[in-house]
């Protein structure tokens, strides 16, 4: 084994299969082309000014440099209560029921740590956020995959999945308003969900990362508000989405108490918690004026339906989503996901991302996200049409 040999885990994850798209997309940019990407999920505007001047004000105070506790700050507990209370109809006991994270993809990562062992199996929504699978591989477990699919609304079909795989099943991630897919949980669903990790004693993890950013007046429930969830899992929440916070790395994990026990039990021995001025700040954001979150509800609204509209001229059968910042369509007949990411490059220098790169059931769709500034989302879409019609 040489030196910098890395890990069987390491080893053991899925190879990445977009350095060709990749690499184009550097050619072209290299060779002077004005390349659009319309691939990134990540918010174009600024954080609500509120939030910034919480930060301004905690980041200067000598109390909040120092190291923080992984429990978190009381403030922050608090104002998740509260949000959860007023927002969603949940309770939340703020001394037991949640806990910061230092985003949710630091959570659902060492969630896996806390709770799978080798040989043990996580259930991942796929197409998904790539955290789901890799988590658990790096943990030394396995991943079974659970297809989305339009004929089931974007729901995975729980009673399909096979006795020894329910037995081995220690987690089960899902997350509505769905990345990549766009798709709302549907009416039921999260009912089934706790039914059936009851009886398969399975935690449940519920990534809500999208709650916030919904349209045509569609809210998005919790996990939490369902009745028994509380008892079977947690829920991962994510100011990053909705207020514009990507780069702040500021959620929290609420519900199961023992569940989140355990997960800050596996934290003391990895990191030394969310900055305390971050904590004010997200405590600012959430019990600060809903207005910013209507008005970045309203750009995106306005540029789901120029995109839907635009894909639907070219030939595109494309559904307009009820929430999150992507729009999730079916890619032409005689094209994989790849092929016409690469073929939009070509003809039009934008780039969208294939929809393979979230799952094998992604196979056959791409996504465009919609946190383009309007004027470049515009340009981007001109050239569309202009290309592809
Ligand atoms: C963007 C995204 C996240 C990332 O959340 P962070 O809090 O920024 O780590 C988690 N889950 C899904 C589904 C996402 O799309």
């Amino acid at each position: 084994m040489a030196l910098t040999d890395p890990s069987k885990r390491l080893e053991a994850m899925p190879p990445y299969m977009f350095a060709e798209l990749e690499r184009r997309i550097a050619d072209k940019r290299a060779a002077g082309i004005d390349v659009i990407s319309l691939g990134i999920g990540d918010p174009d505007m600024a954080t609500y000014p509120h939030i910034v001047e919480a930060m301004q004000a905690a980041v200067a105070e000598n109390a909040n440099q120092k190291y923080p506790s992984n429990r978190g700050r009381e403030e922050f507990r608090q104002a998740f209560s509260d949000f959860y209370l007023e927002r969603f109809g949940v309770d939340i006991d703020p001394g037991s029921e949640v806990i910061p994270a230092i985003g949710a993809k630091e959570c659902i990562y060492n969630l896996c740590f806390a709770f799978l062992d080798p040989g043990d199996v996580a259930l991942a929504s796929d197409p998904g956020y790539p955290v789901y699978t890799g988590g658990p591989i790096l943990a030394g477990a396995e991943v079974v995959l659970l297809p989305l699919l339009p004929k089931r609304d974007f729901a995975p079909d729980l009673g399909a999945i096979d006795r020894l795989t329910r037995e081995r099943a220690r987690l089960l991630f899902l997350n509505y308003p769905n990345n990549p897919s766009g798709a709302v949980v549907p009416e039921g669903f999260f009912e089934e969900v706790v039914a059936f990790a009851r009886e398969n004693e399975i935690l449940v993890v519920h990534d809500n990362a999208y709650s916030e950013t919904t349209y045509d007046g569609y809210v998005a429930p919790s996990f939490l508000a369902t009745d028994g969830a509380k008892e079977v899992g947690v829920e991962v929440f994510s100011l990053s989405k909705g207020f514009n916070m990507t780069g702040w790395r500021v959620g929290a994990i609420l519900g199961n108490a023992d569940a989140i026990s355990a997960y800050w039990r596996l934290k003391t021995n990895v990191d030394s918690g969310l900055f305390d001025a971050i904590q004010l700040a997200a405590a600012a954001a959430l019990t600060g004026p809903r207005g910013p979150l209507d008005e970045m509800n309203a750009i995106y609204s306005r540029r789901r339906d120029l995109v839907v509209e635009t894909l639907r001229a070219i030939g595109v059968d494309v559904a307009s989503p009820k929430g999150t910042i992507y729009v999730w369509a079916p890619v032409p007949d005689g094209h994989s996901s790849t092929s016409f990411a690469e073929m939009v490059l070509e003809e039009a220098a934008v780039v969208v991302s294939p929809g393979s790169m979230y799952g094998r059931s992604g196979e056959g769709y791409f996504r465009i996200s919609l946190t383009t500034p309007d004027s470049r989302l515009t340009e981007a879409l001109e050239r569309l049409r202009e290309h592809l019609a």
